[in-house]
């Protein structure tokens, strides 16, 4: 019984909690040995001597130590599926890394996660011996719902079903979703924001419990409340220390700060598990766009969610509930699931918490914040591109601009800034950062960009526009559960 609830002393094996997503409490589950030093003698050092997809059977078999054939869930997620073989190059940019977690099938960073979801939940069904179908259910803010979508089409006993804020997601990122192919597949836009769609397809998960458990249906999440989403993330910070030692700019066990373009917590969480196996992580530096309720939170304690909500040019990052926060706040308050439950009904009733200072400290250890504005971001764009001939995303740029404000105060250690989308993705803020003309459709701004800059057009994304929509229903918020009940 590895994986245990934030809100209660509820505790299953890691095969349940992939199948599962959040725990039947609300909670998120999460392994309580991260709570004890020296984490069950894991050798993090052999995983310097691996590629990737070792390295990633290595650590996804420890933290998910009950999938039976571990290996070759990762050869078949993975291999020959990205860019590179190597999945998640390491670049020198400037005074800094920039690790490049956008090379996979929908090119973005949440590809490295749901390439492999999808097999963890089926051979996680077939060894339980379930005779389930599962229904996946999904909220994004742009990035997942394709990853996802790509992930489980056409996977046998899977359905999917993605629901994405109506106007708060790119038009790329909103037609990468509408032409999606599969028989298992199902987009619905949502009025609302991210937050809003959010605590719908949440509230939808209670609402349809008893219905699905009647019918036959396993319901999960894509979501990076999934542990399944989250295992594979720690991969990537183990590659990029061991590429930073490979290329002379660190000895093994010198610390090095990684800066994190954030928006559910779940890359840096990611990054926090990885130093708790051993990695010897500096400070993880969790950056944010004008939607800077993390910076607040890490500078005073209070977690406060009663503030304007702003759609900037990184949406994937327009979050005002970052959902795996109460997993750091049970690893920090010692796996005390009843002071987390009441912190989390505090937020949902009032929609603010307050942590006590030794707590913060604690945090504080670990942690830093910053967030970059609109402003800032564009110039970081522009900068980076004239002065290093290297294009950012918008949220890359946001973590970038973070990194180097953290850089002058101190550069004792390498930096390594994770880049979590391909800029082609959002070619209309790219160009306007360069000064670019932003007239036209966005695949003829892609066209425009790539012609400006030469940097290659992912085919995923230049193939686009030569697809058909399939989807274009737009619901309320409070009509998902009636919804996903009717597509059943
Ligand atoms: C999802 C996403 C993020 C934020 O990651 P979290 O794990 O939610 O913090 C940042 N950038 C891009 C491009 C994303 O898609």
């Amino acid at each position: 019984m590895k994986y245990q609830s934030t809100r209660s002393s509820f505790s299953t094996d890691s095969l349940n909690a992939v199948l599962m997503g959040p725990a039947p409490d609300g909670g998120l589950f999460t392994d309580p040995q991260m709570l004890k030093p020296g984490y069950i003698g894991f050798d993090w050092k052999s995983c310097l001597e691996m590629d990737t997809i070792g390295m990633s059977k290595k650590i996804l078999s420890t933290l998910l130590p009950d999938f039976r054939d571990m290996d070759s869930l990762v050869e078949k997620a993975y291999r020959g599926r990205f860019e590179m073989d190597d999945l998640t190059p390491l670049v020198k940019v400037d005074n800094a890394w920039v690790l490049e977690l956008f090379r996979g099938p929908t090119s973005a960073f949440k590809d490295v996660a749901l390439s492999i979801l999808p097999r963890l939940m089926t051979a996680a069904v077939k060894q339980s011996g379930e005779k389930k179908q599962i229904l996946i259910l999904t909220a994004t803010s742009g990035d997942t719902g394709k990853a996802a979508l790509e992930g489980f089409h056409d996977v046998d006993g899977i359905r999917i079903i993605v629901f994405y804020p109506h106007n708060g997601v790119s038009l790329v990122q909103k037609s990468q979703m509408t032409t999606q192919e599969g028989s298992n597949v199902l987009v619905c836009a949502v009025r609302g924001n991210f937050d809003d769609c959010q605590t719908g397809v949440k509230k939808a998960f209670a609402g349809i419990r008893d219905y699905c458990a009647q019918n036959g249906w396993q319901l999960s999440s894509a979501n990076s409340i999934n542990i399944g989403r989250l295992a594979p993330q720690t991969v990537y910070y183990f590659a990029a220390y061991r590429d930073l030692v490979k290329n002379g700019a660190i000895k093994v066990g010198d610390p090095v700060d990684f800066c994190v373009p954030t928006g559910n917590f779940g890359d840096i969480l990611a990054g926090y598990w990885a130093k708790l196996m051993g990695l010897p992580v500096g400070k993880l530096i969790c950056a944010s766009n004008s939607n800077r309720i993390l910076t607040d939170f890490f500078t005073t304690g209070v977690y406060d969610t009663r503030r304007e909500f702003y759609k900037t040019s990184s949406p994937s990052m327009d979050i005002l509930v970052s959902s795996n926060l109460e997993r750091l706040l049970w690893l920090a308050m010692d796996g005390n699931s009843e002071k987390v439950s009441h912190l989390m009904k505090q937020l949902s009733e009032t929609g603010i918490y307050k942590l006590d200072g030794a707590t913060m400290d604690k945090l504080r250890r670990d942690f830093a914040a910053d967030c970059c504005t609109e402003e800032e971001g564009a110039a970081s764009i522009k900068a980076v591109w004239e002065k290093n001939r290297y294009l950012m995303d918008p949220h890359t740029a946001v973590a970038w601009t973070c990194a180097r404000r953290a850089l002058e105060k101190d550069s004792s250690r390498p930096m390594v800034v994770l880049s979590t989308a391909s800029p082609y993705k959002f070619p209309h803020s790219v160009l306007a950062a360069l000064g670019k003309e932003t007239g036209g459709d966005e695949f003829t701004l892609m066209e425009n960009l790539h012609n400006i800059t030469g940097v290659p057009v992912p085919p995923n994304l230049s193939g686009l526009k030569d697809k058909k929509s399939r989807f274009s229903t737009v619901i309320d918020v409070d009509d998902i559960s009636s919804y996903v009940k009717e597509s059943l």
